[in-house]
């Protein structure tokens, strides 16, 4: 996949002859588990175009997801400053971690109050919930009856919302229009998840506008 032009030697190894790797799903940054590599597994990553690590308990090649079915497609490889660690930007397939969560990094330890550095998450936060209520149904879940319901319900409904919007917006309390946005926001949402219409979709729609 990759040329193997890269060279394996420029890399300054640790005192086990591995180079560790941080791992990042390539589109939201967010960083996956720390693994290493030897030359085959730096080799076979870019033969294969998926991530192969050396696995220090089994001492032996591992191509992360070959029991799980959750590979990672290798986007791009960066070595840092000082040639002692290797970034990879990948394509997750299923989650990083063995126990199941998305990245190995879920045991928090400490926590201060900060803002989500990317407010815009939380539209594909919420959609991902709507996408898995229509796999996993849940038992009361309203984004269920309205899958239940079928598209005219969905339609009903964001029209309702988006009449509320302009009342609301009539209202010189300023609260009012924020609720029934989100409100509207989340019904488009279960539209989209209907119409099989992902946020990729639309905003790879405006950005070629
Ligand atoms: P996989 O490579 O996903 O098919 O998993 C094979 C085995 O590798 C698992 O049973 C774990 O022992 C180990 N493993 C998988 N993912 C991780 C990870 N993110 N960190 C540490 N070990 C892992
Ligand atoms: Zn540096
Ligand atoms: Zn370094
Ligand atoms: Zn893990």
């Amino acid at each position: 996949t990759f040329e193997s032009s890269v060279d394996f030697s420029q890399f300054k190894l640790n005192s086990d002859g591995l180079i560790p790797v941080v791992v990042q799903e390539y589109r939201t940054g967010e960083v996956l588990m720390l693994a290493y590599m030897n030359e085959e597994a730096f080799k076979e990553t870019l033969k294969s175009g998926c991530m192969t690590y050396y696995s220090r308990s089994r001492q032996s090649l591992w191509k992360k997801g070959e029991t799980s079915g959750h590979f990672q497609y290798v986007k791009a490889l960066s070595l840092d400053c000082d040639n002692d660690t290797l970034l990879a930007k990948v394509n997750q397939i299923g989650a990083a971690c063995h126990t199941g969560e998305q990245s190995c990094f879920h045991q928090s330890l400490i926590k201060k109050e900060f803002k989500d550095s990317n407010p815009l998450k939380v539209f594909e936060d919420v959609f991902q919930v709507i996408l898995d209520r229509k796999i996993n149904p849940k038992e009361g879940s309203y984004t269920n009856y309205l899958f239940d319901k079928g598209l005219d319900k969905i339609l009903k409904k964001l029209g309702e919302e988006s009449t509320e919007i302009i009342i609301a917006a009539k209202n010189p309390n300023p609260e009012e229009v924020k609720y029934e946005i989100s409100d509207f926001l989340y019904h488009m949402m279960v539209l989209m998840a209907q119409k099989g219409v992902t946020w990729e979709d639309i905003t790879r729609e405006l950005a070629n506008r």
